[in-house]
């Protein structure tokens, strides 16, 4: 109904799907495995053929899953890890909790994925690992990355948390999935992502056996064998019940994308042709998932357009309001406003409208006209 219309619908979407959900819930309870085996392992071997990659190692959430990544790769304090400066702080905070240095750089204005230019700039002989972003449900562009990071010797790490599902297909025409073409990937069962639980979860993927044990083993207190602790790990695994509602909800994952995709589909042709209105970029390597549908304003204020749908009862969001060089906890001498041009003026013009797998005409057609009323 038009009344109620949200950012994501998690409840609508419960409905449709709550026998199953409810019964693999009761499986787990029933089983009293809470932790590790059953369900757990279950939905991993899902993924794994899901995704067409070896490994899967579930663990808490999506920050862990990037913070594991770098544990296992050995890096040491001063070693340099590029990541885009617009994005949600998890890629660069696991970063600087490790003492590793994040270099900051700026952002594709159309895709809103890192720039190819600025990346290949900064990649300096302390250079060990580039994080792409896969930011909103859209690739970067792996090929040029993959290409970089092959010359330079660097380890990528892809942050697949808004993408998993989407498909890239490289120039020689082979194709793979989010989080599967770097060395190592990294996704989020948080509730609102593509594929969420009802709870943390998250998980790394990865095609290399040597990297798949060192991960299991630092999410598990660096123990590959019982009681014995080879290095300094933590503590980060997925639960039974929240893996059971995933192995429910990956079912539907396909269907929940192409879902997203009509919304997406229905916004561009409402809003293609206002002047003052760019909807998102396309990479044509990759399809989209649409985690968020966002679009870029121009000569429009933003808080009024804001104000003007909640007034509708249409919630909007801005991700992400401020880029990572200027935020508080990452000021550093080596960076300073002006620095990301595009980071910045994308913060200032962004808009993210509702999307979600529950959404129908009548909603998309209430949305459209609101804002195009206010244009
Ligand atoms: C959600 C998200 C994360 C973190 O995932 P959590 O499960 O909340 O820890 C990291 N990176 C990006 C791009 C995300 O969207």
């Amino acid at each position: 109904m038009t009344t109620d219309i949200q950012m994501v619908d998690l409840k609508g979407q419960y409905q449709k799907i709550k026998q199953e959900i409810n019964a693999g819930i009761q499986e787990v309870i029933d089983s009293t495995t809470f932790i590790k085996g059953g369900k757990v392992t279950e939905f991993q071997h899902h993924l794994e053929n899901y995704l067409g990659v070896k490994h899967v190692i579930p663990v808490g959430n999506g920050t862990d899953a990037l913070q594991i990544a770098l544990m296992a790769l050995g890096l040491k304090p001063g070693d340099e890890v590029i990541t885009p400066t617009f994005t949600f702080i998890a890629t660069a905070e696991v970063v600087a909790l490790l003492g590793l240095t994040p270099v900051l750089v700026d952002v594709d204005f159309e895709t809103f994925n890192i720039s190819i230019n600025a990346l290949e700039k900064a990649i300096t002989s302390k250079t060990k690992a580039i994080i792409p972003v896969h930011l909103f449900g859209q690739h970067a562009d792996m090929d040029a990355i993959m290409e970089l990071a092959r010359k330079h010797n660097l380890y990528v790490i892809e942050d697949a948390c808004q993408s998993i599902g989407a498909l890239y297909t490289f120039t020689d025409g082979s194709t793979a999935q989010s989080g599967c073409m770097g060395h190592i990937g990294c996704t989020s069962f948080f509730p609102s992502k593509n594929l969420g639980c009802y709870g943390d979860g998250g998980a790394i993927f990865t095609n290399d056996d040597a990297l798949a044990v060192r991960m299991r083993a630092v999410a598990n207190h660096g123990m590959e064998v019982r009681y014995h602790h080879d290095y300094v790990g933590v503590n980060s695994r997925l639960d039974s019940i929240q893996a059971a509602i995933l192995d429910v909800k990956l079912e539907h994952l396909d269907s929940y994308i192409q879902a997203r995709q009509y919304v997406a589909a229905a916004y561009d042709k409402a809003f293609s042709g206002y002047e003052n209105l760019m909807i998102p970029g396309r990479n044509p390597s990759s399809t989209h998932v649409f985690h968020q549908y966002t679009l870029k304003l121009k000569d429009i204020d933003r808080t009024a357009l804001q104000k003007h749908l909640q007034s509708k009862g249409i919630p909007s969001m801005v991700y992400y309001p401020v880029p990572l060089h200027m935020q508080k906890a990452y000021k550093d001498e080596r960076y300073r406003q002006g620095d990301f041009p595009v980071a910045e003026q994308l913060a200032a013009c962004v808009l993210s409208l509702p999307i979600h797998t529950e959404m129908d005409d009548e909603q998309i057609r209430y949305i459209t006209n609101n804002l195009i009323e206010f244009l």
